[in-house]
């Protein structure tokens, strides 16, 4: 079977064995978090009962644990991304507090009116709103790479933006309402060309694809641990470590700093100058933790199944009456983004939800990405490694569940 994976590794999801409304719960919203397998749930325990100190300050035997658990960490990620260097991974809370700190820390010092930021229709909102704020912040404008009916980038629309006057492009890997993969690779050397450094979105793109930043020669790369079996509250930010050394802190604090008077403060080095505060240790070692998960299965395993669910998936909703599928890219990830002709969005999710299965309603924080389709939002499934062809199917039932309740759809030319 060769879902064999999956059904191996259900069992290390403690959550997954719970009941929703009395059914088996179906976990179908990853795009918006994993469940955690148990490696995870124990590294973090471990820390706390075993290690916990504060890090880079103690010269006692416990706080220096910590911090070689806390930067092992570090390298653990750097190893996952293949970034040249540890000192370019920096930790965050996630992808929208990465995308912030070059937002404020990166463009704001470098941008002046007449300037654009160039950012793509299918960005989450964490990818649109931080380059408004710093364009309104400088008077730079924001442009805006239009978006096929399938969901894809329109390369020649992409072309033309590109200009001297574009300061920085911003783009996300993966949709996170669509699936859609973007070409990155091509679309950073393109900007490239010009001389325009890219920071790419990459939250959605980890769980599902094997990333090399180096490869890909991405200037920034963002993502979340969340969406990557791991806690809630971690995430990275990659920069080349030119670019990092060329930008002034974005918060100050301990940690950060080499030497402190009232008259002048020397920064640390990297990639300590951006991290202010004492930092989210525990959570950095959880992350570990989960990459060694994703890594021991192999995330080409994880890619390939998920490839031929979303396929499985895919066949089964076009069969359901009324259904129509948004985003419809030949290179996709693992998302099943859908309408139905007789139903809102929320109220198939409060369906779902009473036959076990979670999945997300709503603009999936792409609102404009939904006016650009016409549609206040879609009902979206958003498969991990742990989900089956079982999963699919308690899925598909639950929509011809909607279609009794609902009616069947209108026949065409009816409103
Ligand atoms: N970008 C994309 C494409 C996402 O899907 C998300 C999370 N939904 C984010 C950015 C923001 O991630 P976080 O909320 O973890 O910062």
């Amino acid at each position: 079977d060769n879902l064999a994976l999956a059904k191996r590794c259900r069992g290390d999801f403690p959550l997954l064995s719970r009941q929703m409304h009395g059914r088996p719960l179906v976990y179908l919203d990853n795009a918006a978090t994993s469940q955690k397998p148990q490696a995870v749930l124990d590294a973090l325990q471990y820390y706390y009962q075993q290690q916990n100190a504060n890090v880079h300050r103690g010269v006692y035997q416990l706080s220096e644990e910590a911090t070689s658990a806390y930067e092992g960490a570090r390298a653990r990620v750097q190893r996952f991304i293949n970034a040249a260097g540890v000192e370019e991974i920096i930790f965050l809370r996630g992808t929208t507090e990465a995308i912030n700190l070059v937002a404020q820390a990166y463009a704001r010092p470098r941008l002046q009116p007449g300037d654009e930021v160039l950012i793509s229709a299918i960005e989450h909102h964490s990818n649109i709103v931080p380059w408004q704020i710093v364009c309104r912040q400088t008077g730079a404008q924001l442009r805006v790479i239009p978006v096929l009916d399938s969901g894809e980038l329109d390369q020649a629309g992409f072309a033309e933006l590109l200009s001297p006057r574009v300061r920085l492009l911003a783009l996300t890997h993966v949709s996170n309402a669509l699936g859609t993969i973007n070409p990155v690779k091509e679309m950073i050397a393109q900007a490239h060309q010009q001389g325009i450094p890219v920071l790419i979105d990459g939250a959605q793109a980890v769980p599902h694809l094997r990333v090399d930043v180096q490869a890909l020669d991405a200037d920034f790369y963002a993502f979340s641990g969340h969406k990557l079996y791991g806690p809630t509250g971690i995430g990275a930010l990659y920069g080349k470590r030119r670019l990092l050394e060329d930008m002034e802190p974005w918060q100050g604090g301990g940690e950060m700093i080499i030497q402190v008077s009232f008259e002048h403060t020397d920064y640390n080095q990297l990639p300590y100058k951006f991290e202010a505060g004492t930092p989210n240790i525990a959570d950095a070692i959880g992350l570990a933790a989960a990459l060694d998960y994703v890594d021991n299965l192999g995330l080409e395993a994880i890619a390939e199944q998920e490839q031929q669910l979303l396929d499985y998936g895919t066949q089964a909703l076009q069969r359901v009456p009324g259904l129509r599928l948004i985003g419809t890219a030949q290179h996709k990830a693992a998302i099943l983004s859908f309408v139905m002709e007789q139903a809102h969005p929320h109220d198939i999710s409060t369906i779902l939800d009473r036959c076990g299965v979670a999945v997300r309603a709503g603009h999936h924080c792409a609102m404009p990405l939904m006016q650009r389709f016409g549609i206040a939002g879609t009902a979206r499934a958003s498969l991990a490694l742990y989900n089956t062809r079982d999963d699919i199917d308690v899925l598909v039932d639950a929509l011809h569940e909607v279609v009794r309740m609902f009616g069947a759809p209108m026949a065409e030319g009816g409103q």
